[in-house]
């Protein structure tokens, strides 16, 4: 089972063809997964951003189907609902974002195994730590995770 994000019937695109090395996210943006992710916890929280480019302009959070503590599943119809928010108001699905309660900020083995989303920002906040970390990252069409820069 796909633990990501199910789009298809939201008609996005799985696949961007421009691959950024540096995001601008706001710090209320930041502020706002952060919440998002600790109003979750012990379980992971999901939600997906909407932009131009590489420039973050809303933060939209989902509601984890799985309520798990390691994997995700956006709830498909808030994931449409997000999906025409943002085409309503110009901006494109540019990200995913998922919190880690207890491990790390970078993308677990199941991460790396069923993301599918190459090409957009994917963040990941970890709880782990008293000051939660947020990294962010681009996966390429060999399935390579790199680091983007956050600013
Ligand atoms: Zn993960």
């Amino acid at each position: 089972m796909n633990h990501h994000l199910s789009c298809d019937s939201a008609g996005i695109s799985p696949c961007q063809d421009v691959v950024y090395d540096s995001v601008v996210v706001p710090p209320s943006f930041l502020e706002r997964m952060l919440e998002h992710a600790r109003s979750c916890a012990p379980y992971e929280c999901c939600g997906v951003v909407g932009g131009k480019g590489r420039i973050v302009t809303s933060v939209h959070p989902l509601r984890n189907d799985l309520e798990s503590a390691t994997q995700f599943f956006a709830d498909p119809k808030e994931l449409i609902d997000a999906v025409k928010k943002m085409r309503k108001s110009g901006e494109e699905m540019i990200g995913i974002y998922h919190s880690h309660p207890d491990s790390l900020a970078v993308p677990s083995q199941r991460d790396r195994e069923e993301n599918y989303y190459v090409g957009y920002f994917y963040f990941i906040i970890s709880l782990m730590t008293e000051n939660p970390i947020v990294r962010c990252y681009v996966m390429s069409h060999d399935r390579e995770f790199t680091s983007v820069q956050i600013i």
